[in-house]
C-alpha cells in the first residue's frame, strides 16, 4: 500500500517547494523505497503547454507526452524516474472532467459541488499514481496557501489523511524565516501566520521546512516547534545551496527523511540511506573548475526558467568532464551579421533552443551562420534545428530566401514546413507531435557514436517538419541528415561530417539528462567545447576530457 507526502508552501512563492519535494524524493529512494510524485497545480488553465514562457517558464514534456510543469523536470531529475503526464493536474483539468462526467449525467442528477465533486477529482488524480508498486506518493500543491485556487486542493489533501489513515499522510509545509538585518534577527512571525493559514483549512502540518539565507539556530527551531506544535525534530532548516544538488544532502543532515520515515511509519533500519552515488555527484561537481563558456542563443533569455532543462543538461555533461558551465545568455533578436563575431567568438560552444513564433528566427539563423563559418561547437534543439536547416539551405545548398512556413508563409523554398502540407507524407495534420518517438541513427554517424546505439528515443514536442520534398536537395549539399524516424520519413538528427560539433535534433534530448547520467548530445556538445577551450587555452582541461571520473 502506498504512503502519501503533500508538501504546501506558505509566505512567499518561489521558496522552492518543488527542490524540497524532490529532495525528499530523493532521499527516499536513496533509503530503498519506490517514489514517485505529483504537482497539483491550482490555476485555470488546461495545462502549461500554451502558457507563455515568460509567465511560466519552460513546458516540461513526459515521455506520454504530456505538456506539464517544470517541477516535473526536477522531480525526474532527482528521483530518476519517468514520470507519466498524470503526474500533473490543473484546477482546469479537474473541472473539465468533473463536467464531462456531469455532461454524461455520472452525477445522476445531484447538485455538483465543489465538496466532494471536485475534491474527489483532485484525490482520484493522487491516488491513481499510487499501487502496489509505489511506496510513497510525493504530492507537491502549486501556489501558497492563502491563494483563493488552492482551497480545493487543501481540503482535498485534508480528507486525505481521513481516509487513508493518520500513518499513511504526511504534511510538509515549506515557509520563509527572513533574516531582519537592522534587528539581527530570523523572525518567525510570518511561518507562524502560514502555519495558522493551514491549519484553518484543517491541516496541522507534521514537517515545517524553513527556508532562510543562514541556517537557523536551535532556540529557533524550538521557538517554532512550540508555536506552531511541531516536535523539534521536525523543523528542517533548508538554507540557501550553491547548487540545488547539494539539497537532499544538506537536508538529510537536518534528518528531513528519518522524521518523515517515522511519521509513516517507514522502517527506517531497514532501509539504511545509500547517498553514495548522489555524494559521489558532489565530489565531480567541486572537481569541475575549469570554466566553459556556452551561449544560449534564445527569446526568453530574460526568464532563464523558460530553458531550465537545457541549462541543467549542460551543467550535468559538465560535471562528468570537470568542467564548469558558464551560461551566456543571449538574445536573439540582437544576433546579426554585424554583431555575431562579437557576441559570438568568445564562446566555446553555443545551444539554439526550442520555441515557437518569429521573433528572433534571424538573429538564430545568423548565429548558426557564424558558429558553421567557425566551426564553433552547436547543438540545436527542435527550433535549433530547423534553424540550422534554413541556415543551410539558404547558403550552403543555393535555395535563397529559404525558410520554415511557421515564420514566412511564402517562402519559395519551404525547407521547414507543416507535415500535413507535405502531401502524401504523413497525416499527422497540425497538431503537435508530442512525447517519446523513436528514431533511427545512421550507423557510423556522430550522433550514432555518442549515443552509442542505433535505435534512440527522444521526447518531441514540434508542429513542423525537415520537408521530405527538399531533403534530397540539402543532402546533395552536404547536410547530413544521421538520424530519421523507424518509417524514414521524418528527419531527426542533423550534422556535418567536416565539422567537430555542429548538431540539431528534432527532439528534446534536454528532457532526459540526469545530473548523474547526462545526455549523450549534451555531452558531445560539452567535450567540443572543452577541446576548443583548450586549443586556446593549453592549461585548461590538463587532466583530460574523459568522463573517466
Ligand atoms: N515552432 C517549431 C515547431 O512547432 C519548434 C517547436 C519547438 O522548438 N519546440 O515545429
Amino acid at each position: 500500500m502506498s504512503k502519501f507526502v503533500f508538501v504546501t508552501g506558505g509566505v512567499s512563492s518561489s521558496l522552492g517547494k518543488g527542490l524540497t519535494a524532490s529532495s525528499l524524493g530523493r532521499l527516499l529512494k536513496s533509503r530503498g523505497f519506490r517514489v514517485t510524485m505529483c504537482k497539483l497545480d491550482p490555476y485555470i488553465n488546461f495545462d502549461p503547454g500554451t502558457m507563455n514562457p515568460f509567465e511560466h517558464g519552460e513546458v516540461f514534456v513526459t515521455n506520454d507526452g504530456g505538456e506539464t510543469d517544470l517541477d516535473l523536470g526536477h522531480y525526474e531529475r532527482f528521483i530518476d524516474e519517468n514520470l507519466p503526464k498524470l503526474a500533473n493536474a490543473t484546477t482546469g483539468q479537474i473541472y473539465s472532467s468533473v463536467m464531462q462526467k456531469e455532461r454524461r449525467g455520472d452525477y445522476l442528477g445531484h447538485t455538483v459541488q465543489v465538496i466532494p465533486h471536485i475534491t474527489d477529482e483532485i484525490k482520484t488524480r493522487v491516488r491513481r499514481l499510487a499501487g502496489d508498486n509505489v511506496d510513497v506518493v510525493i504530492t507537491e500543491v502549486g501556489g501558497t496557501v492563502g491563494d483563493i485556487e488552492i482551497v480545493p486542493f487543501l481540503e482535498a489533501i485534508r480528507q486525505f489523511r481521513r481516509e487513508e489513515g493518520r500513518e499513511n499522510v504526511c504534511y510538509v509545509h515549506l515557509t520563509l524565516v527572513p533574516y531582519l538585518a537592522p534587528s539581527g534577527e530570523h523572525k518567525t512571525k510570518p511561518t507562524q501566520h502560514s502555519v495558522t493559514e493551514l491549519r484553518s483549512r484543517g491541516i496541522q502540518p507534521d514537517v515545517i521546512v524553513c527556508r532562510s539565507d543562514q541556517p537557523i539556530s536551535d532556540a529557533l527551531k524550538r521557538k517554532i516547534s512550540l508555536l506552531c506544535d511541531v516536535p523539534i525534530e521536525a523543523v528542517v532548516s533548508a538554507i540557501d545551496a550553491s547548487s540545488i544538488y547539494e539539497i537532499p544532502v544538506l537536508m538529510h543532515e537536518e534528518g528531513f527523511d528519518a522524521t518523515v520515515c517515522k511519521i509513516l511509519r517507514l522502517d527506517e533500519e531497514e532501509h539504511p540511506i545509500d547517498l553514495s552515488g548522489w555524494e559521489q555527484l558532489l565530489e565531480k561537481m567541486a572537481l569541475a573548475d575549469d570554466e566553459l563558456r556556452v551561449g544560449i542563443v534564445g527569446k526568453y533569455v530574460d526568464l532563464p526558467d523558460a530553458y531550465l532543462s537545457v541549462v541543467e543538461s549542460l551543467r550535468h555533461a559538465g560535471y562528468h568532464q570537470r568542467a564548469k558551465v558558464v551560461i551566456e545568455w543571449i538574445a536573439a533578436e540582437d544576433v546579426n551579421e554585424r554583431t555575431a563575431e562579437v557576441l559570438l567568438s568568445g564562446l566555446d560552444g553555443i545551444v539554439i533552443p526550442g520555441g515557437f513564433g518569429e521573433r528572433g528566427i534571424e538573429g538564430k539563423i545568423a548565429a548558426v551562420r557564424w558558429s558553421r563559418e567557425h566551426d564553433l561547437p552547436t547543438l540545436g534543439l527542435c527550433l535549433g534545428l530547423q534553424v540550422m536547416v534554413v541556415e543551410y539551405a539558404r547558403d550552403v545548398a543555393d535555395m535563397p530566401g529559404a525558410n520554415s512556413t511557421e515564420f514566412d508563409p511564402d517562402t519559395p523554398y519551404p525547407v521547414i514546413d507543416l507535415m500535413d502540407e507535405q502531401q502524401g507524407v504523413t497525416d499527422l495534420g497540425g497538431t503537435m507531435r508530442l512525447g517519446a518517438y523513436f528514431a533511427q541513427l545512421v550507423p557510423g554517424s556522430q550522433v550514432a557514436r555518442a549515443y552509442g546505439e542505433t535505435l534512440v528515443t527522444e521526447r518531441h514536442r514540434h508542429r513542423y517538419e525537415v520537408n521530405a520534398r527538399l531533403r534530397g536537395r540539402l543532402e546533395a549539399a552536404g547536410l547530413g541528415c544521421s538520424g530519421l524516424s523507424p518509417d524514414g520519413r521524418l528527419v531527426e538528427f542533423i550534422e556535418l561530417a567536416s565539422h567537430r560539433c555542429w548538431i540539431g535534433t528534432q527532439a528534446h534530448p534536454e528532457f532526459t539528462s540526469r545530473p548523474d547520467r547526462p545526455h549523450a548530445l549534451f555531452s558531445e556538445l560539452i567535450a567540443a567545447a572543452a577541446e576548443r577551450a583548450q586549443a586556446r587555452d593549453p592549461h585548461l582541461f590538463e587532466l583530460g576530457l574523459d568522463a573517466a571520473l
